[in-house]
């Protein structure tokens, strides 16, 4: 698998420290599981965490520090162990520990699935699927849109994304994704804020995203 579209230093870094929510870090372990450099990457900016740690002087800490730190890493580490019984097994890799909605009808072509994920209400994540061919409509967003590719293959004007690539967007960029011909296009999805769509197809479609 040739990747060409990876998490930036800063998404690696965030996810290595812990600091991200579930859904973002679920995006980027689904990129690093398949992303040996990502893995590198990660395991370097952990060493570095723990160096400063290491050299850091004794402080005193809040008498709930500990709870309130093992409930942090509860919710933003991806735990792969998960029991199979909440998961799936319809998907490899982190995806896997997690429960899946029903596919939903999102507009022409286009199926929205929602993942489970002990969030903290600000992100959505979820599954989306495209037709071959489906042009998705022109869009932005308030706040940054994180992706990883399962299945199928997209073009927007940064490049071809195939299964592993990862796309980092913010509200700045805006965007019309046009899905290969050849099979569905299947992402998992991490959105902070709300899509907004543009367009007539955007206005007809924005009801049903409920995002
Ligand atoms: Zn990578």
């Amino acid at each position: 698998m040739s990747l060409r579209h990876h998490p930036s230093d800063q998404a690696l870094a965030d996810y290595a420290a812990g600091t991200l929510d579930a859904g973002r870090a679920l995006v980027v372990a689904t990129h690093a599981a398949l992303c040996p450099a990502c893995r590198r990457t990660i395991r370097a900016f952990e060493c570095v965490g723990g160096a400063l740690l290491d050299k850091a002087e004794p402080t005193q800490l809040n008498p709930d520090a500990l709870a309130s730190t093992l409930k942090r890493l509860d919710q933003a580490h991806v735990d792969t162990a998960a029991d199979p019984r909440i998961g799936n097994d319809e998907f490899a890799g982190p995806l896997s520990a997690y429960k899946l909605g029903k596919w939903k009808w999102l507009g022409p072509g286009v199926y929205r699935r929602s993942v489970e994920t002990v969030g903290d209400g600000e992100t959505s994540v979820f599954l989306l699927k495209a037709e071959p061919g489906t042009r998705l409509p022109h869009h932005t967003h308030s706040g940054p849109e994180w992706t990883c590719i399962l299945q199928g293959a997209f073009r927007h004007h940064l490049g071809r994304y195939g299964p592993g690539d990862f796309d980092e967007a913010d509200e700045n960029v805006e965007h019309t994704p046009i899905v290969e011909a050849g099979e569905p296009c299947i992402c998992v999805v991490a959105l902070q804020g709300k899509l907004l769509l543009q367009g007539w197809v955007g206005r007809l479609m924005q009801p049903l995203v409920r995002l």
